[in-house]
């Protein structure tokens, strides 16, 4: 790009219907009397510009933001020197009649795509190829028309750019300040591809975390479906569906969360023995593993919400008729056959210590939660942070797993648990935490805690009769 950014400004004068324009004003032009076309417009409007839409109908394109004006592309092209395109990539091609009045303006690209790879090159670089002498900027894609039209208090202040003359994007980054909105160049055209894309991504960082939440509970529901419902159905032709609707749920709930709690944590201990073994934290770990370690907060804070799932089930217990008919039929029960009952402290040290370290356990996993919060894990130095995500963290997974063992008590000695031979649902979920518990403490044993310390800060094992070349 050796040619230079044209600098216009022009005071314009109303066309049909529009207000009259007294003031000197810098002016930019939109392309395209659409959704974004109307919303940017009307926040340019806002900022101070002078705003004059190119249109295929000026006279025909509706109500317009107060104070704009429209004219045909050709002659709006003439006005600014820079313009916004607001029209969908499929229409471009129709500018390439304009380059003689678009020759050396900035053009910014706004557009997207509605699906991912849809064309083999960036909507951006194809403007570029279509006007080879204009000057193309990519930005604003990645705003909507509504947080567009919500003003500069709306969350989306971000504004992308990139494009391959700096004085084209200086031009662009300066009417976003105007407006309010924080710019951040992604540096030449090449990126705009990446900028297009970025819309289109649908939760990327949640997909795998969501796949595990998805696929556990899938699981342990049907899995307790048949140990529960469909086993007194046949075995003892008792119909208990009802209890899907909230013990089984109840039932999965903790079992996914304690679960994913646990998946949080594996990878790490994995990652530490994987570098015993290979004396070295210089190569690096298997793509699986990478993958696993970057979902570790969106594991966290899916296994949180079904920790808030369990205690909600678990607070409306008492109000449930099942419970409050059993509990009556009981006490008739025991009045009707003039019967008391001894009061067991056992039983009552195991109900209140279950409940308690649940509790604990509870508050720690929402200590947690709160603290993987951009806006609080900002204000945290780094080894506040790793204090509270990995000590106390591990604290939970510990007080969790052991609100869990008081929970089954002695009831994994009776056969009656073993419904059609299988284990019972808390019993499994207790598998992967006791594991990495027990991993956890095999890494605090002070030799295997000084070898991972060791080779954290560089040192590297070398294998007898090896030596390390290094290349200068
Ligand atoms: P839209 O409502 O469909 O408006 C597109 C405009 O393009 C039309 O109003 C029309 O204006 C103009 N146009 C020019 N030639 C055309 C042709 N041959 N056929 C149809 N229209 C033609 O679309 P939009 O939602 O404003 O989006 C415009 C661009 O902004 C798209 O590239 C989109 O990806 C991008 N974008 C939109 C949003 C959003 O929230 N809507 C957000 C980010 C980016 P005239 O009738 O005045 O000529």
């Amino acid at each position: 790009m050796s040619k230079e950014v044209k600098p216009v400004s022009v005071s314009l004068h109303p066309l049909g219907g529009g207000a009259a324009v007294t003031s000197e004003r810098e002016a930019v032009c939109v392309f395209g009397t659409g959704d974004m076309g109307r919303s940017l417009g009307q926040r340019l409007l806002q900022t101070g510009y002078k705003v004059v839409y190119g249109s295929r109908r000026p006279l025909g394109c509706g109500p317009l933001p107060h104070g704009a004006q429209a004219m045909s592309y050709a002659a709006a092209a003439q006005l600014a020197g820079v313009v916004f395109v607001c029209i969908q990539r499929e229409h471009y091609s129709f500018m390439e009649t304009l380059s003689s009045q678009l020759d050396g303006k900035v053009l910014v690209d706004v557009s997207n795509n509605p699906e991912k790879n849809l064309y083999p090159e960036a909507n951006a670089a194809y403007l570029q190829r279509l006007l080879p002498g204009c000057h193309v900027v990519k930005a604003f894609n990645t705003l909507s028309a509504w947080a567009l039209q919500n003003g500069p208090s709306d969350a989306c202040r971000q504004v992308y750019v990139c494009g391959n003359s700096a004085e084209a994007k200086r031009a662009v980054a300066e009417v976003a300040t105007k407006m309010g909105l924080t710019v951040l160049d992604r540096g030449s055209l090449s990126a705009a591809q990446e900028l297009e894309d970025s819309p289109l991504q649908l939760f990327p960082d949640w997909r795998l975390p969501l796949q595990i939440a998805v696929g556990l509970t899938a699981f342990f529901f049907f899995y307790e479906l048949i140990r529960d419902v469909i086993y007194a159905y046949v075995v003892q032709g008792k119909d208990i569906s009802f209890r899907i609707m909230v013990s089984l749920a109840n039932k999965v709930c903790p079992i996914v969360s304690l679960i994913m709690l646990s998946l949080c944590y594996l990878p790490g201990i994995i990652a530490a023995f994987l570098q015993i073994y290979r004396g070295t934290k210089y190569r690096r770990f298997p793509d699986w593993l990478d993958r696993w370690m970057l979902c570790r907060k969106q594991l966290g804070l899916l296994a949180l919400a079904f920790a808030f799932l369990h205690v909600l089930y678990t607070l409306l217990i008492p109000m449930r008729y099942y419970v409050r008919f059993k509990s009556w039929e009981y006490i008739i029960t025991l009045i009707k056959e003039n019967q008391t009952v001894k009061f067991d402290t056992t039983v009552g040290w195991r109900s209140d210590s279950y409940l308690s370290v649940g509790i604990l356990g509870f508050g720690l996993y929402v200590l947690l939660g709160i603290t993987s919060l951009p806006s609080v894990s900002n204000a945290l130095s780094w080894r506040e942070f790793s204090y509270v995500q990995s000590k106390l963290g591990y604290l939970t997974l510990f007080l969790c797993t052991l609100h869990t063992y008081l929970y089954g008590w002695d009831r994994f000695l009776r056969p009656s648990t073993y419904k059609w031979y299988t284990p019972p649902g808390y019993l499994l979920s207790m598998v992967v935490p006791s594991v990495v518990l027990a991993l956890k403490l095999l890494l605090l044993l002070p030799c295997v805690d000084r070898t991972v310390t060791r080779i954290r800060r560089g040192w590297e094992r070398t294998e007898p009769g090896e030596e390390k070349t290094f290349l200068l």
